[in-house]
């Protein structure tokens, strides 16, 4: 099961597990990386092929319903979200 080449070219965020650094790389970094050090508290991780393709489906791919949503102008009422 191949990544989607569609999304290689977008901006992924991953979040070191360790101190929680939000770490932004393109889809091409994600596909071909295996270990990385996080740029944060310095912890080498590892992102296996299964996370990967977790990530990516987070992000819609294999999916239809990428292009359809369009409600980001319902309102603005964006707090401080803390997704800790
Ligand atoms: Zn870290």
């Amino acid at each position: 099961m191949p990544l989607p080449v569609e999304l290689l070219d977008k901006i992924f965020a991953r979040h070191c597990p360790h101190c929680g650094y939000k770490m932004e790389k393109l889809g091409l970094w994600f596909q071909s990386v295996h270990r990385y050090r996080c740029e944060g508290c310095g912890q080498k991780l590892k992102m296996t092929y299964p996370e990967k393709v977790a990530l990516f489906a987070a992000y819609g791919g294999g999916t239809e319903n990428l292009a359809g949503s369009d409600l980001a102008t319902c309102g603005r009422r964006t707090g401080n979200i803390d997704a800790g």
